[in-house]
């Protein structure tokens, strides 16, 4: 409530601010935005609705009033050469008829799931992506695949490798300066193993603020990138034969400060907690990898030999298999799940990460961690598993559950169906 009052003051007071970019995301993980009016939002922000039978995987048509109200605590402030002038960018939350959390926006679902963790057990949940992508010549570089078969890359390099004045080292520091600019805290970036690829890394945060930051972090590079006249694409394999991209995501827990994951003990120095949370991960690798990796392309990723993992197995140090344990200290400390796509709803990823690996259950597998279990290594057979799984009712209930598979499965539907064979089409999905 004070971070209300603060911010609703601040936009009064700045009069350089002219409208609030509001943003929500689709059951899908596409993200919407809409502007209001800054004097209109400081009158009406606790009255706002919209139509919500025009959001994929949102309400039906007889139901299709929600209300829209603000996460005043999410506040990002838009570089005018980026976003145009005079705006900010707030985080907003679909509510239902009854004034709950809407059960498809699972932004709320995960802030809702994350706050009664704090309060039950002091729990603080923390996420890092490292989030790859692709920057293709022409700024309609997806669409232009559908009549040319090809992407152009924009240079030759690969990892670490960049020059002053080449365009992918100028899109990297561009993108890194806006997000700076937004409060990002960024740490690294570089040019990722594939010709054209980058990874531009920052801190971690807390798991909604993380979610957030990564619908964020994708709109700056498709701006910066359209702006350079390029295009930034988060499809997870774009270009057969090199590297796809992945949205690795790291995850800690925290209380009253201290990592519960670390154990200078433990196995790899992780924690008998951290392990529990690993071996939860694994029993519903199948169940939730639907969630994980959402697009018929996620599944051409998924090639040990390109870095990207089939394996539904915990290692320090093999890249093929789903869960990787890094070298890390008592603030680093975290577990690494590698089997996720950059075109996955990232509060869906997170979500499903968090809550299986404190809530989900712990097969009976015989040496779980090393067991010879595959991923799927195709979005039907992942629908199926993702169909029949008990879990993943339990996990977004029976109704968002349905309509999240209708979607993938219409999805996948409008794709040729060359399983098993050779295709050099990616199918592309614009997340
Ligand atoms: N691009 C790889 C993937 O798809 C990761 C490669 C790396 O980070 N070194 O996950
Ligand atoms: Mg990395
Ligand atoms: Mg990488
Ligand atoms: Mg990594």
């Amino acid at each position: 409530h004070v971070i209300q009052e603060q911010r609703l003051k601040y936009l009064t007071d700045e009069k350089r601010i002219k409208a609030v970019t509001v943003l929500f995301s689709d059951l899908e993980g596409r993200l919407h935005m809409l502007d209001y009016d800054k004097k209109f939002l400081v009158k009406s922000y606790d009255n706002l609705t919209f139509d919500g039978s025009s959001i994929r995987g949102f309400t039906a048509q007889r139901e299709s009033d929600l209300r829209l109200g603000i996460d005043w605590s999410a506040f990002y402030w838009a570089p005018a050469d980026v976003f145009g002038p005079g705006k900010v960018l707030v985080f907003g939350e679909v509510i239902d008829k009854q004034g709950g959390t809407y059960s498809a926006d699972i932004r709320g679902v995960l802030k809702k799931f994350s706050q009664e963790l704090h309060e039950k057990q002091g729990y603080t949940l923390n996420a890092a992506n490292e989030i790859e992508g692709f920057l293709f010549e022409g700024t309609d570089a997806e669409r232009l695949f559908h009549e040319t078969g090809k992407f152009e890359y924009v240079n030759k390099g690969g990892y670490y490798h960049s020059l002053p004045g080449d365009p992918l080292r100028e899109f990297i520091d561009m993108t890194a300066e806006v997000q700076r600019a937004m409060g990002f805290e960024n740490e690294k970036d570089h040019p990722e193993v594939a010709p054209s690829q980058f990874e531009i890394n920052y801190s971690y945060g807390e798991v909604v603020a993380a979610a957030d930051q990564i619908q964020l972090y994708k709109l700056i590079c498709r701006q910066v990138a359209n702006q350079m006249g390029m295009t930034a694409s988060f499809l997870p394999k774009p270009v057969v034969g090199v590297n796809g991209s992945g949205m690795h995501t790291n995850v800690s827990i925290t209380k009253g400060g201290k990592n519960l994951f670390w154990d200078p003990k433990g196995e790899e120095k992780i924690s008998k907690m951290a392990w529990s949370f690993v071996d939860r991960i694994l029993t519903h690798g199948n169940d939730i990898c639907l969630l994980l990796n959402a697009s018929v392309n996620a599944y051409r990723r998924l090639d040990p030999h390109f870095e990207a993992p089939n394996q539904i197995k915990a290692s320090a140090v093999d890249r093929g298999s789903m869960i990787r344990i890094p070298i890390g200290n008592e603030k680093s400390s975290r577990v690494e799940v590698r089997s996720v796509g950059p075109d996955a709803n990232p509060y869906m990823v997170l979500y499903s990460i968090f809550k299986s690996g404190l809530d989900g259950e712990t097969a009976k597998i015989k040496n779980l961690r090393q067991a010879e279990r595959y991923l799927p290594d195709n979005v039907y057979t992942a629908l199926e598993n993702f169909r029949e799984s008990a879990w993943t009712t339990k996990l977004l209930g029976a109704d968002v559950k349905g309509r999240y598979a209708d979607l993938k499965q219409a999805s996948a539907d409008r794709c040729p169906r060359l399983l098993g064979t050779v295709v050099k089409t990616p199918e592309i999905q614009f997340h």
